[in-house]
């Protein structure tokens, strides 16, 4: 049975290195100032030449995100940067703008191109278009039905094609929007957006300027622009019938416990679906893990519905069953303790799991010990403390403690 490629978002390598863990078959990271996403989800050449060795030691692809719309100042820093990644090993340059994919076909014509989702590509002319200018692989258009991609894949099986099926999504039309830009010159379009579709809005009529129209549903406010999540979880089937390569998670700029959680759920999905295509159903566990990441509620977007905009609620708010609580750093197997990272505030006798790729272990918290051997009631984010475990861990795996109520 045909097997798409799972395509992790690495903001970092610490990200990087989690979705390796967790079953990735290939990662994407941003080139520095060039990814459309902030400094935040952006790596070094140094980080990405380690991050590079290490994925292609598990037989995982890393793609690097240059989609950026370029100005030619933009460009000249790409001439100086694509060498660099080049050399460092990476599998492929995901680009939007001509102007890129010419540039890096000059410096690097050995480098496979991916054409960015920011490009719109909905037909099959444009992904001839596309595919005659040197390009591999196409991201499609968010906007595009699971029927459309079909019968895309169909026309064009020549063309690797690449669907995003799950992670936040923009109101705006392929992420092409400048209300970030507009409002406090944070241009989406040059990987700075400051979400503005997140925050809360009232409505003044002309000559009632003191007299606003309540828009809030409730105590809190509603957030009029601002999408549901995408999750295909469930469709995984229809997804992997289309014939698409690769299936797309977005989150560059989300936490390494959200990639470990829809990593590994979507790794146990696709491989439940391969080995037992007949009886393979999508198992709810599935589902309530997705639900333990921060999301705005989830909708399919496109994949069924060719008309409609994305869909979004005054219900939607950020929800989460689970936060991060910490992360291994090493297990030491003489005293039979993990040493861990606190990536939040944790007391003695919180309820703790530790995520690993085939299981979740609830964690004895009775007692915290600081590296110095003494013991602790509590620790906070940074800080490294030891719980006693009996069972040999890899370093980068994630602990989650139960979450805080919805909004
Ligand atoms: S402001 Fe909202 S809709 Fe516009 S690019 Fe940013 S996230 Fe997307």
């Amino acid at each position: 049975m045909h097997k798409p490629e799972l395509l992790i978002p690495a903001g970092n390598l610490e990200k990087l290195r989690t979705a390796l863990l967790y079953g990735a078959d290939a990662v994407y990271i941003g080139a520095a100032g060039l990814s459309l996403r902030g400094a935040s989800a952006e790596m070094t050449i140094d980080d990405i030449a380690d991050g590079v060795a290490e994925a292609h030691r598990r037989s995982v692809r890393v793609y690097a995100a240059l989609n950026t719309f370029a100005r030619d100042a933009d460009l000249q820093y790409a001439a100086a940067i694509v060498p660099d990644l080049a050399a460092a090993g990476i599998d492929a340059a995901i680009v939007s703008d001509p102007g890129m994919l010419r540039l890096i076909r000059g410096l690097a014509p050995n480098l496979e191109l991916h054409l960015s989702t920011q490009a719109n590509t909905m037909n099959v002319e444009a992904v001839r278009f596309w595919r005659e200018q040197g390009v591999q692989r196409i991201i499609l258009a968010r906007e595009l039905s699971l029927r459309e991609v079909r019968q895309l894949a169909a026309a064009v099986p020549e063309v690797e094609l690449e669907m995003f099926v799950h992670g936040a999504m923009c109101v705006s039309y392929s992420g092409r929007c400048y209300l970030s830009a507009s409002l406090n010159r944070r241009s989406a379009n040059q990987g700075d957006c400051s979400q503005p579709c997140r925050w809360e809005y009232r409505l003044y009529e002309k000559t009632r300027p003191a007299d606003p129209l309540i828009l809030e549903e409730d105590e809190k406010f509603s957030y009029l622009l601002s999408s549901k999540d995408l999750c295909l979880m469930e469709h995984l089937p229809e997804i992997v019938a289309t014939g698409v390569a690769a299936l797309k998670i977005e989150g560059r700029m989300k936490s390494s416990y959200y990639v470990a959680v829809v990593t590994r759920a979507y790794r146990q999905a696709l491989d439940a679906l391969a080995q037992n295509p007949e009886n393979y159903y999508c198992a709810t566990g599935w589902l309530k893990e997705l639900q333990s990441v921060s999301h705005r509620g989830y909708t399919t977007g496109f994949a069924f519905c060719e008309e409609k905009i994305n869909e979004t609620s005054p219900a939607v708010k950020y929800i989460q069953s689970h936060e991060p609580a910490g992360i291994v750093l090493e297990y030491d197997a003489r005293q039979k303790q993990v040493l861990i990272e606190a990536r939040n505030h944790l007391q003695a006798d919180e309820e703790v799991e530790l995520l690993l790729p085939g299981e979740d272990i609830v964690m004895d918290t009775a007692i915290l010990s600081a590296r110095s051997g003494e013991h602790i009631k509590e620790v906070h984010s940074g800080n490294l403390f030891y719980l006693p475990l009996d069972k040999d861990v890899p370093p980068g795996a994630l602990l989650r403690k139960k979450g805080i109520p919805p909004l």
